[in-house]
């Protein structure tokens, strides 16, 4: 809810990282988590992943951007998002007006 989502392409996370398993780590902010299994890409507002996982019972990591560093990265949500963002037509556009209806496929 809320609809608040800054439009800064700079500071803003397009996908963040989520993963069937996380396992904790300790960084030198404290623990945190990162992806045991294969990372996947999601948007803000999705319940899938870019390519088409259901992510809803994932952990998720909000402030981590796709794809991560250290995991394996999944190459279908590699691919997904490389295009979109080479492309440019998909960024932008989409902040906050079409919040959770866009269900991208490809
Ligand atoms: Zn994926």
């Amino acid at each position: 809810m809320g609809g608040h989502v800054p439009a800064t392409k700079s500071s803003t996370i397009a996908w963040f990282v989520t993963a069937h398993t996380m396992r904790k780590r300790i960084t030198r902010a404290g623990p945190a988590l990162e992806p045991a299994s294969v990372a996947h890409a999601k948007r803000m507002g999705s319940l899938r992943t870019e390519c088409g996982e259901d992510a809803t019972s994932w952990p998720k990591l909000w402030h981590e951007a796709f794809p991560y560093e250290g995991a394996r990265n999944c190459t279908v949500c590699l691919d997904s998002t490389a295009l979109v963002r080479a492309d440019g037509r998909d960024d932008g556009r989409d902040d906050g007006r079409d919040d959770g209806r866009d269900d991208v496929s490809a």
